[in-house]
C-alpha cells in the first residue's frame, strides 16, 4: 500500500524529477560498506586502499574472521589488525549494515524486520524488504528477501502485488542474517543476553535459512550464490548448506545450476496440480508448465531421500483443495524424494481467495500422508503482523524498475559526457 498516495511511479514525471546538477555529481551519502563481501569482495577492497599483494589474503581472513565469527561492529574491536590498517580502512570503508527502520514482534515470537538499503543512486531513495525471524522448539528460521518486490504476481501472494523495484546484492542478503543475529544477540562475542557465559554454536538462534522472503531468487541467481556462499562459510557464519533452502515458483533453466553451483536444498512453489489453474496462480507456469518443473526436479542434482525437495502447497478454498487433487498431486510427485507442506492460506487486504476449511486441509493432508509422503500443516506464524507466507510486503513508494533504469542511464551518461573531453 503506498503510503503517499501523492506520490507514485505512475505519477512522478521522469524529467522533473532528476534535478540535473543532483543527477550528474551524486555520490553516495556515506562510504561503502565491509559487511555481507564474499572473500574475493574483501580482497578486492584491501587492493582497493593499496595493501601489498602478499598480505591480502591473510588480511581478508583477519577481517572475515572479526565481521562474521564475532560480529564486530567497530573497527577499534578488531585488535589482530593493526591501528594503521584500521584507519585506513575507517577513512575508506563502513561496517554499516541495511538500517531497520520497523521491528515487529508477533504473539508467537515471530518478528518482522523492515530493512533500508543503503541509495544505490539518486534516483533510489533506499529500497525497503521485510525479513522474518521465526523461532521454533530446537532452531530457528530466517525468512530472507531476494528482490525487492517481484515480478512474478503469483495471484495468491500479497508480494507479487508489489512491482519489481531491482536485485539485491550478494552483500544485502548477508545482511539481512547479519542484522539478525545481532538482534537477537546471536554471535558467540555478544556476552549477556542469554546468561552470563558467551554463546557458542551449539545455542544459536537462527539455525535455518529459507529464501522465501519477497522476489524469486532464481531471477538473482548470482547474487543468491554468492550470498550462500558466505553464509555457509565453516570460518564465519558457518550455516550448512543443508539448512538454506532456495524456494522457486519454477524458473527451470536455473533449478540445475542452483543444484550444481550452490548446493542448496531446493523447494518448489506449486501450489496446483494442472497447468489450467496453475497458470492462473503461478502465471510463470504459461512459460514453465508442470512437465518441465517436474522433470528439472527429478534431476536436480544431489536429489535423494535424504535430500528431498520441498513442494509447497498454499490450501486456497474451492480452488485447489479437492480430494482428487490430492491424489494428483501423489501421482505428480511419484518418483521424487519430496515432502510436501501444506501452507493455509494467509488473506491479506484485497485478495480474491480465502482459506480452506480446517477439515478440508485434513483431509487433504491425509491422502497425501497414505500414500507415504510427509505433509506437515505449516503453522501459520506471525500472522498478526503480516509476516506469514506470501504477506511481506513494504509500503514505500518507489519508481518503478524501468523508470529508475531510465534515470540512472541518463546519469551514468550525463557523467560521462561531463568527463569525456571528446565529447
Ligand atoms: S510467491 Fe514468490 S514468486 Fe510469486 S509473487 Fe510472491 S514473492 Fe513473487
Amino acid at each position: 500500500m503506498n503510503q503517499n498516495p501523492s506520490f507514485t511511479a505512475e505519477t512522478a514525471s521522469l524529467p522533473m524529477a532528476v534535478p540535473a546538477s543532483m543527477a550528474s555529481t551524486w555520490v553516495p551519502a556515506t562510504l561503502p560498506s565491509l559487511v555481507g563481501r564474499t572473500r574475493a569482495g574483501l580482497i578486492a577492497a584491501l587492493a582497493e586502499i593499496g595493501v601489498p599483494e602478499k598480505e591480502r589474503r591473510m588480511r581478508a581472513s583477519q577481517l572475515w574472521h572479526w565481521i562474521y565469527q564475532q560480529g564486530a561492529r567497530d573497527w577499534s574491536a578488531m585488535t589482530t589488525i593493526g591501528k594503521d590498517l584500521r584507519m585506513r580502512l575507517a577513512a575508506h570503508f563502513t561496517l554499516a549494515l541495511p538500517e531497520v527502520t520497523s521491528e515487529q514482534m508477533s504473539t508467537d515470537g515471530t518478528r518482522k524486520w523492515l530493512m533500508r538499503m543503503a541509495p544505490t543512486g539518486p534516483h533510489d531513495r533506499g529500497a525497503e524488504i521485510e525479513c522474518v525471524y521465526i523461532p521454533e522448539v530446537g532452531r530457528g528460521t530466517l525468512c530472507v528477501s531476494s528482490q525487492v518486490g517481484c515480478t512474478l504476481t503469483c495471484t495468491f501472494c500479497h508480494t507479487g502485488t508489489q512491482r519489481l523495484v531491482r536485485n539485491l546484492t550478494a552483500a544485502e542478503i548477508v545482511g539481512q542474517l547479519m542484522v539478525a543475529r545481532l538482534r537477537l544477540n546471536d554471535f558467540p562475542s555478544q556476552l549477556g543476553a542469554h546468561g552470563t557465559v558467551p554463546r557458542n554454536d551449539d545455542s544459536r538462534l537462527v539455525t535455518n535459512i529459507v529464501f522465501m522472503g519477497m522476489g524469486e531468487p532464481l531471477y538473482n541467481f548470482e547474487s543468491v550464490r554468492d550470498a550462500i556462499e558466505v553464509m555457509s562459510d565453516g570460518d564465519g557464519l558457518s550455516l550448512s548448506r543443508r539448512r538454506i533452502t532456495v524456494s522457486t515458483s519454477g524458473v527451470v533453466p536455473q533449478i540445475a545450476p542452483l543444484g550444481q553451483d550452490v548446493s542448496a536444498m531446493l523447494a518448489i512453489s506449486l501450489h496446483a496440480v494442472r497447468n489450467d489453474l496453475r497458470d492462473e496462480l503461478v502465471p510463470l507456469n504459461r512459460k514453465y508448465p508442470i512437465e518441465m518443473l517436474m522433470q528439472a526436479c527429478r534431476t536436480y542434482p544431489g536429489v535423494s531421500n535424504a535430500r528431498r525437495i520441498t513442494f509447497e502447497y498454499v490450501m486456497l478454498k474451492a480452488v485447489n483443495d479437492s480430494d482428487a487433487e490430492a491424489r494428483d498431486l501423489v501421482r505428480l510427485l511419484k518418483g521424487i524424494p519430496a515432502k510436501i507442506n501444506l501452507i493455509p492460506f494467509n488473506p491479506w487486504p484485497g485478495t480474491r481467495y480465502a482459506c480452506s476449511d480446517w477439515d478440508r486441509i485434513e483431509h487433504f493432508s491425509d491422502i497425501v500422508f497414505r500414500a507415504g509422503y510427509a505433509s506437515p500443516v505449516r503453522t501459520p506464524r506471525g500472522r498478526d503482523i503480516l509476516a506469514a507466507c506470501g504477506q511481506l510486503k513494504s509500503e514505500t513508494e518507489k519508481l518503478s524498475a524501468r523508470a529508475r533504469m531510465i534515470l540512472d542511464d541518463e546519469t551514468r551518461s550525463n557523467g560521462a559526457a561531463m568527463s569525456d573531453p571528446s565529447a
